[in-house]
């Protein structure tokens, strides 16, 4: 099994950078491709302000050093030489199928892994629209990507055992972090656990059960969790927090996976939590 060297990323957002950033303190050459000169501009700037905050508290020795292995453009075939391609952009199946469709053109060895850090779309969706579904298989980081350990690893039914296991010597060796295996199907396993607890405890708000504050602190200070489940969505963004709650939705038609009026309503408001300053708690 040949040791995977270069990495390509796909979309430099949260998840995608977070993903190079892990691969480039691994001493792997990164390529992140982007969308737009102005998505690139804001990849490199949150790869470099991560990266000297992990300089300030010490983990790193050299920001500079970790930088000059990541190069961030907006032509995919820059990952033509790649090893393994994380693909990170927007959750939409259609985005992520004409995407893999093109990566299966682009990427020129045949032994290359190409992997999905979706958080609920099946892989096998993925798999088939390439000429190579032996070699695809989903790998799931959680945010923050540098600080969380643990990695999902979801290969299809038709991913070839070899490459599971290619991917796991280099998530937990290369990278350090823990991988746990996952069957396909939406949510996996954190996110399929996860999720009915958000919702459950936005049903309680809409309820006028308890407040905000109250259920968030029930549940850290009487169960030891280190943020309450709306703080957590918030954190999520409450847009992805109902985007993955509609697909495990779709997949088991469970009515503990729908999705409360209360979050469509905040998520039509714009109020999205962390990022928009304003979710079920406001952020300054
Ligand atoms: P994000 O919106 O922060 O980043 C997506 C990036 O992809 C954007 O910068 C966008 O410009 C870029 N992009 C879109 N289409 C592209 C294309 N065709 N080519 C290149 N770049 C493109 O989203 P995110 O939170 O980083 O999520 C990315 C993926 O990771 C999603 O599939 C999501 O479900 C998954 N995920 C998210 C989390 C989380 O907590 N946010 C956790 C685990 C997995």
């Amino acid at each position: 099994m040949r040791n995977i060297r270069r990495v390509g990323v796909i979309g430099g957002g949260l998840m995608g950078s977070g993903i190079a950033e892990v691969c480039a303190r691994a001493g792997r050459d990164v390529a992140v491709v982007e969308s737009t000169d102005a998505a690139v501009d804001a990849a490199r700037q949150r790869l470099e302000a991560s990266l000297k905050r992990a300089e300030s508290r010490g983990r790193i020795d050299s920001a500079k050093e970790v930088l000059q292995r990541i190069s961030v453009v907006t032509e995919i075939e820059r990952v033509a030489d790649r090893q393994l391609v994380i693909e990170a952009i927007v959750e939409d199946e259609a985005a992520k199928t004409d995407l893999f469709r093109r990566l299966d053109e682009v990427v020129t060895d045949p032994e290359a892994i190409l992997a999905s850090n979706t958080s609920s779309i099946p892989i096998m969706k993925l798999a088939v629209v390439t000429r190579r579904p032996g070699h695809v298989l989903g790998i799931h980081f959680f945010n923050p990507v540098p600080v969380l350990s643990l990695v999902e690893l979801v290969p299809s039914l038709m991913t070839d055992p070899a490459t599971t296991e290619r991917a796991r010597t280099f998530v937990q060796d290369d990278l350090g972090k823990h991988a746990i295996d996952c069957q396909d199907r939406a949510g996996f396993v954190v996110n399929a656990l996860l999720i009915p607890f958000i919702l459950s405890a936005i049903r309680m708000l809409e309820s006028g059960f308890a407040t905000a504050v109250d259920i968030d602190q029930g549940l850290v200070r009487g169960a030891a969790h280190p943020q309450g489940p709306l703080a957590l969505a918030d954190l999520i963004g409450l847009d992805t927090t109902k985007a993955v709650a509609e697909s495990l939705y779709e997949e088991f038609k469970e009515p503990l996976y729908a999705a409360p009026p209360l979050l469509a309503r905040m998520v039509e408001a714009g109020l999205l939590g962390r990022k928009t300053g304003r979710g079920f708690h406001t952020y300054t």
